[in-house]
């Protein structure tokens, strides 16, 4: 019999919604190639056609403003190594809380790098960013800025209107992974002052292997991978209709089913629940504004990779914010960039719910987490 999964770790994958999974099948019966002008090929581009509107839709963009890639990790490339060449582009400001496809894409642009932290509560320092530009105003260098707007390990809503108020009046461009929040809240990315957006498609319950690069038309330069003239020149490549099909559909379906207002309710469960079996409970960003499906959470002493696995035992599915690589325990950059110890890092988990969650998964989670802590505590009384 298949184990009973309580999946717990919708900001790395949400499960695929059933309107995204019948849009992906039913666009896979399709021949052909979608840039083709004839009758299978004119099919083909129309399904796309129809799930850049939806995209645009919920993300306020204008349709053209939709580029497809195979994913936000493409996208951010894109946004960052195009732009040093297209946009001349003389320094990268980057947020140190952003995902490692940016940090990295960033530290291979082959320009100069300045980095700004996020303060304790997970929140970006602004004033650190502040000093930063203000520097490089000086030097009337042109500047990328790489943020996110809402962080995938605390579930920190950035704020990144302020930045671009700041931003606005200057020559410099604005990136912003909108990953986290495309979908959950309102992007508006036509009227904002934001030059380019990443988003991705299997954070919403769509499938794996799609995301876009939302670009204003004045970025239609900045491209990453050169191709047959798809898209219009910006992203090469024949386009995934089936993929982009399951996109479209879980853009519209996913905020219908994503309750916010039950999510933080879950969470606040949980919260309480942890409070109940530790003392000792230590929540991140506790005291910022915070998207309410999340929890990074730690019990000093107890690790992460100790607590995963009694919990994997159990059914339960989550994340840890030490990631294990080659052998080697990389601890969360997020959670050092605020300032949390080594040691603290290395026990955060995190759980985040989706669409799906129940009041069950909270229950199965609090009871297995319950159990874990008993075996430690046995464990430890034995080696004594
Ligand atoms: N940016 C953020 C904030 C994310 O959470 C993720 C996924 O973990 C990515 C980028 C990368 O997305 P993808 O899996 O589509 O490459």
């Amino acid at each position: 019999m298949a184990k009973k999964i309580t999946y717990l770790d919708h900001n790395a994958s949400a499960p695929l919604l059933p309107d995204a999974k019948r849009a992906i099948i039913d666009a896979l019966e399709l021949v052909g190639n979608p840039s083709s002008i004839h009758y299978c090929g004119r099919k083909l581009s129309k399904i796309i056609a129809l799930a850049q509107d939806k995209i645009a839709k919920i993300s306020g963009a204008k349709r053209d403003e939709v580029v497809f890639t195979s994913s936000a990790t493409e996208s951010i490339n894109q946004a960052i190594k195009g732009a040093v060449k297209a946009l001349n582009i003389d320094k990268i400001i980057i947020c140190a809380g952003e995902h490692k496809a940016a940090l990295k894409a960033a530290e291979n642009s082959g320009v100069g790098l300045e980095k700004f932290s996020l303060l304790n509560n997970g929140q970006i320092d602004l004033l650190q960013f502040k000093q930063i530009l203000g520097k490089i105003d000086e030097s009337e260098e042109t500047a990328l800025i790489c943020v996110h707007e809402v962080n995938n390990e605390t579930g920190t809503i950035q704020p990144i209107r302020e930045i671009e108020k700041i931003i606005a009046p200057t020559r410099h461009y604005l990136f912003v992974d909108a990953v986290q929040a495309f979908a959950k809240m309102e992007l508006n990315f036509s009227s904002r002052f934001v030059d380019m957006m990443a988003i991705s498609a299997h954070k919403i319950g769509g499938p794996v292997g799609v995301g876009a690069l939302l670009m204003k038309s004045h970025c239609d330069e900045v491209r990453l991978i050169e191709g047959g003239g798809q898209q219009k020149n910006r992203r090469g490549g024949t386009l995934p209709a089936a993929l982009i099909a399951g996109f479209g559909e879980a853009a519209i379906e996913f905020p219908k089913k994503y309750n916010e207002q039950l999510l933080k309710e879950l969470i606040e469960k949980i919260e309480t629940g942890l409070r109940k079996l530790s003392d000792n409970l230590v929540v991140f960003a506790k005291n910022s504004e915070r998207m309410g499906n999340i929890i990074n959470f730690a019990i000093p002493g107890l690790k992460a990779e100790i607590a995963m696995m009694g919990l994997d035992l159990e059914g339960v599915q989550l994340s840890s914010g030490s990631a294990c690589s080659s052998g080697k325990v990389a601890h969360s950059h997020v959670l050092r960039a605020m300032g949390v110890s080594l040691q603290l890092a290395s026990e955060s988990l995190r759980v985040s719910l989706g669409w799906n969650s129940t009041i069950e998964d909270v229950e199965k989670f609090l009871s297995a987490f319950a159990k874990v802590l008993k075996t430690r505590k046995f464990a430890k009384m034995v080696k004594n």
